[in-house]
């Protein structure tokens, strides 16, 4: 498993090229980023803005990969 390991976020939309679920969180230096896979913009996450989303998102991972 990698270590940087990438996690779409469930229902995010990309504020640039506005698709919808192609937003991927990941961890660089300590940093949870955000970039969309289809235009590849990123951004860094503002604390707390994405939180929300990202907490969603991990309890589905949880559903679907118990031994995690
Ligand atoms: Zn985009």
């Amino acid at each position: 498993m990698s270590k940087n390991k990438r996690r779409f976020i469930s229902g995010a939309t990309c504020p640039k090229c506005d698709s919808m679920d192609t937003m991927v969180l990941f961890l660089e230096n300590n940093v949870e980023k955000v970039e969309c896979v289809k235009c590849h913009h990123q951004m860094v996450q503002p604390e707390g803005a994405v939180q929300g989303a990202t907490r969603q998102f991990e309890q589905v991972i949880g559903v679907f990969t118990p031994d995690e």
